[in-house]
């Protein structure tokens, strides 16, 4: 059965392991700063922190912006839990927009429409990859003093206007979970430009831990054994064993991104036609592609899953709608869009290491199936 997913890691993965190994110092340290020294580089950013997981770097992102109790963040309720369980683990409240069906990208119109006086910030989310429109929402932010903090999980390479996500806009938050653009095994970083704000996330990825507080305010250079716990923290930060399987992964990045592109190019032409299928929409020259989604109309979503299966082709949903989840129910309002797309969603095998004859395996299959329901059920 062909996975949706798969990471794509080998013999030098492991070598960059072995590197650490040798060193015998497998927490946070040189290989960590290593990574986020070529993330930096890569993005043009200011400030790059690695941690242990993209959650993670969520939850520091709205925190070191103050999220707290009795604020609201504005959310598409389309998106993988992790980014709502952030919020609410600070107590604030999630407000749940609408998407725009034809990327699943945040419906900037419809978000607008529910800022109030206590929304504090706005989490964009750049799904499968393609990026949203960060000038309206970055002007969204400005004008009603909100922060911007993307989601960018999805989005790791991907481009908006020229510029790489991540080099511009507020916060943004990226995940190197197993199947994400490029995988630490677990990891996340978030990027920012500013500084203070950077020097607080690095403080609290590491239990606020400030060991140059002390030093700066009390001028004891000597005793470096002191330090001076600051502010709230975690213990989030990545390791040099994680960062060492990113660097592997970042060295091949470029050939991830072409490789995927020319998967979804091949997809996009032989699914455009089918009856019941609808495509999302693609910025192909400037997206990193993280999974390929299609719309499955007419109410046979989980219909395309079964057959599917039945041909050896392994399909999911990313993701269910986080307003109808139980742990959410305080939160739910209708959201119509959100509601009917998500039972159109199916996610198609997209990775590295598929074959030309794996991606025709899956073309094949939805051609077989488009025709079979089409042949049972005639339009009009
Ligand atoms: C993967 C993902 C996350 C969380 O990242 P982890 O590294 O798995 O914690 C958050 N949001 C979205 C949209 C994701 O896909």
């Amino acid at each position: 059965m062909l996975p949706t997913s798969r990471p794509s890691i080998g013999e030098e993965e492991l070598k960059e392991i072995k590197k650490v190994f040798d060193t015998g110092w497998l927490g946070l340290g040189a290989t960590v700063y290593e990574f986020e020294n070529k993330i930096k580089e890569y993005l043009n950013a200011e400030h790059v922190i690695a941690v242990n997981t993209g959650t993670s770097a969520l939850h520091l992102a709205l925190d070191a912006v103050g999220i707290k109790e009795g604020d609201e963040v504005i959310v598409p309720s389309l998106t993988f839990c992790a980014s709502i369980q952030v919020i609410t683990a600070l107590k604030a409240s999630p407000v749940f927009c609408e998407i725009n069906p034809k990327t699943l990208n945040i419906d900037i119109e419809d978000a607008k429409q529910r800022i109030t006086s206590k929304t504090k910030a706005i989490m964009p989310v750049h799904y499968c990859g393609n990026a949203c429109d960060m000038d309206a929402l970055l002007d969204i932010g400005r004008k009603h003093k909100i922060f911007v903090i993307e989601d960018a999980a999805h989005a790791f390479g991907s481009s908006y206007k020229g510029k790489k996500i991540g080099s511009f806009g507020d916060i943004t938050c990226f995940s190197f979970d197993p199947i994400k653009n490029i995988t630490c095994g677990e990891g996340g970083a978030v990027v920012l430009s500013n500084s203070d704000r950077a020097e607080e996330i690095r403080k609290k990825r590491l239990l606020g831990i400030d060991k140059d507080a002390w030093h700066r305010y009390k001028g004891q250079r000597k005793r470096s054994w002191f330090y001076d716990v600051t502010t709230q923290g975690y213990r989030y930060h990545m390791s040099n064993f994680n960062a060492a399987i990113g660097l592997a992964q970042f060295a091949k990045l470029d050939l991830f991104i072409e490789r995927k592109r020319s998967i979804i190019k091949r997809y996009n032409e032989q699914l455009r036609n089918l009856e019941g299928v609808q495509l999302l929409e693609w910025a192909l020259n400037r997206v990193a592609p993280f999974s390929y989604i299609v719309r499955i109309l007419g109410d046979k979503r989980d219909e395309a899953m079964d057959f599917l299966k039945e041909k050896g082709v392994g399909s999911g949903i990313h993701y269910i709608a986080n307003h109808i989840q139980p742990y959410f129910q305080k939160y739910n309002k209708p959201l119509p869009v959100t509601e009917k797309v998500c039972n159109e969603i199916l996610t198609l095998p997209l990775y590295y290491d598929m074959s030309d004859d794996d991606v025709d395996l899956v073309i094949k299959s939805m051609t077989e199936f488009s025709k079979k329901v089409t042949v049972n059920e005639p339009q009009g």
